[in-house]
């Protein structure tokens, strides 16, 4: 527990609000039940349906005081009633209208910090915006939470302060970061709007500058990471005054572990026990789950089971999809294979199936979240990334902290189709190979170094105390900086011109 005079002498409270999807809660709630350790009060603010799945990761009951839902905003075009979560959501091209569906939130949610007492910090996930301007009004600092690393941030920074990608003809010729020249990027390491040559008027772009323009504008961005990892990133972003990075992970450490979310805590699920079997057979698994909302097509999905085929692996795969055509590819998969491959198409514990034992590859699209997972238990990368920032977090896997090996596409390209062969031999090499050997060698390293940082007296133990010292003295109103706005950052409207 942390012990601080500031702490001890009158009793922080932070209200968490992450954004409904899986990937930007799942860290926050971590983040929660570190502070609950510190004995810091917290109030969670979500929506009526994401309720259950905090409560259970919290192991707090359904209808405790200190989770607050309120209303998701209903009849937003293409959003069905009762979607709440983006993972729920029936395409991801619905992301934009869902996201800035969560603005009318806003009187909902000052309603509720108007009824709370002495609110010390509000953490809130980046895609939140405007819930830096309902801090403003209570005069409460906010913290920002992006849920990616600093590499991303740093090259991002760079790549869109130099115009980097109105330069090369194709999007998969390599252009050079200019403040970080080892690293070489394509513009087909950006989705959409973020890879135009020439970016023009676009709300998911309006939408992308919003949200950095108010994380430039709140008291501190917490990053799910650990200095040691990424000193030079970190330090990179830290050497402009707003908004410091604060790095406090990997989150997914927090002790006590959570309690198996969307299970009963002592059911132990069907492929828990075939990890067991394989363990007892020494047959190593490679794990293959690509996040909570990548869509993947019919005839990629065909490729990826004859390429888990044929490496003759041992393979537990998580499929998202249910529908009738994809249902028929792994019961044909599931013939074929008999024992030596499991398919799961439920919610898996993926931290619990991480740390088994039996599991010594990660097949992964590379969401930030399941890269520290590797991380944090040890298992190497076979990077496949899919969309969003998962195209940099790769490079940073493969080409920066060396932990993974990459997924061999059919033209070369960063968004080419993988073949069954591009598979099958990666994980082959990754299982089995050389350089296989080599990034298993540096996984166990790096995740040495994570158990440091987030152990009493490591790096992220160390500034998540100066962080709530810091807060609390903010409060106390012994600092200048209080809740309000730093400073305009005009540099961010670059990423129009
Ligand atoms: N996750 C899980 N079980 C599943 C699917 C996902 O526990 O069946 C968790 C995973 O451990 C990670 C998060 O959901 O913590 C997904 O976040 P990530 O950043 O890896 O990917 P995203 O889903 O955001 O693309």
């Amino acid at each position: 527990m942390a012990s601080s005079p500031l702490e001890m002498a009158s009793s922080p409270h932070f209200v968490i609000f992450p954004f409904m999807s899986k990937g930007h809660t799942i860290p926050l709630l971590h983040l929660s039940r570190l502070l609950f350790h510190r004995r810091i009060k917290l109030t969670i603010i979500t929506t009526t349906t994401n309720r259950p799945f905090i409560a259970r990761f919290l192991g707090w009951t359904s209808d405790d005081p200190n989770i607050i839902d309120l209303p998701f905003p209903s009849q937003v075009q293409g959003i069905p009633q009762g979607i709440e979560s983006t993972d729920k959501l029936p395409s991801i091209s619905l992301f934009l209208p869902f996201a800035t569906a969560t603005k009318i939130m806003q009187p909902h949610f000052e309603q509720a910090l108007g009824k709370l007492s002495h609110v010390t910090a509000i953490v809130s996930d980046g895609f939140l915006s405007w819930t830096l301007e309902s801090a403003n009004k209570f005069g409460i600092p906010r913290l920002s939470f992006l849920g990616m690393n600093n590499y991303v941030g740093a090259v991002c920074r760079e790549v869109f302060l130099n115009r980097l990608l109105s330069g090369p003809e194709s999007d998969d010729d390599l252009i050079t970061v200019a403040g970080f020249p080892w690293i070489k990027i394509t513009r087909n390491d950006f989705d959409k709007p973020l890879n135009q040559r020439v970016p023009a008027t676009d709300p998911h772009l309006d939408f992308i500058i919003e949200s950095s323009i108010a994380t430039a504008n709140s008291h501190g961005l917490i990053s799910n990471s650990f200095y040691e990892l990424e000193p030079l990133f970190v330090d990179y972003l830290n050497s402009d005054p707003k908004p410091k990075v604060w790095c406090v992970g990997p989150l997914c450490l927090a002790e006590p572990q959570p309690p198996m979310v969307e299970a009963r805590v002592d059911h132990h699920p069907r492929w828990m026990g075939w990890l067991d079997q394989k363990l007892a057979q020494k047959r190593p698994v490679v794990y293959v789950a690509f996040g909570s909302q990548a869509e993947i097509s019919i005839r990629q999905l065909e490729e990826i089971s004859k390429g888990l085929e044929e490496s003759q692996v041992s393979f537990l795969w998580v499929v998202r999809k249910d529908d009738e055509e994809t249902i028929v590819v792994m019961k044909d998969l599931e013939e074929r294979v008999g024992e030596r491959g499991l398919i799961v198409r439920e919610w898996v514990d993926q931290m619990g199936v991480l740390k088994h034992e039996s599991v010594k590859g990660f097949v992964s699209h590379c969401g930030w979240n399941s890269v520290l997972e590797g991380i944090c238990w040890k298992v190497p990368i076979l990077a496949w990334p899919m969309m969003a920032e998962q195209h940099l977090n790769a490079r940073m896997v493969v080409e920066e902290i060396k932990i993974g090996l990459r997924v061999e596409t059919c033209d070369g390209s960063v968004r080419g189709f993988v073949k069954a062969d591009g598979l099958r031999k990666m994980v082959k090499e990754l299982m089995e190979g050389e350089k296989g050997k080599e990034v298993r060698e540096k996984v166990e390293e790096i995740g040495e170094g994570a158990k440091k940082a987030m152990a009493k007296g490591g790096s992220s133990w160390r500034t998540l105390n100066e962080l709530i010292d810091e807060l609390q003295r903010v409060r106390l109103g012994s600092d200048e900086s209080k809740g309000e706005s730093y400073i305009p950052v005009d540099d961010l409207h670059l990423l129009r011109i």
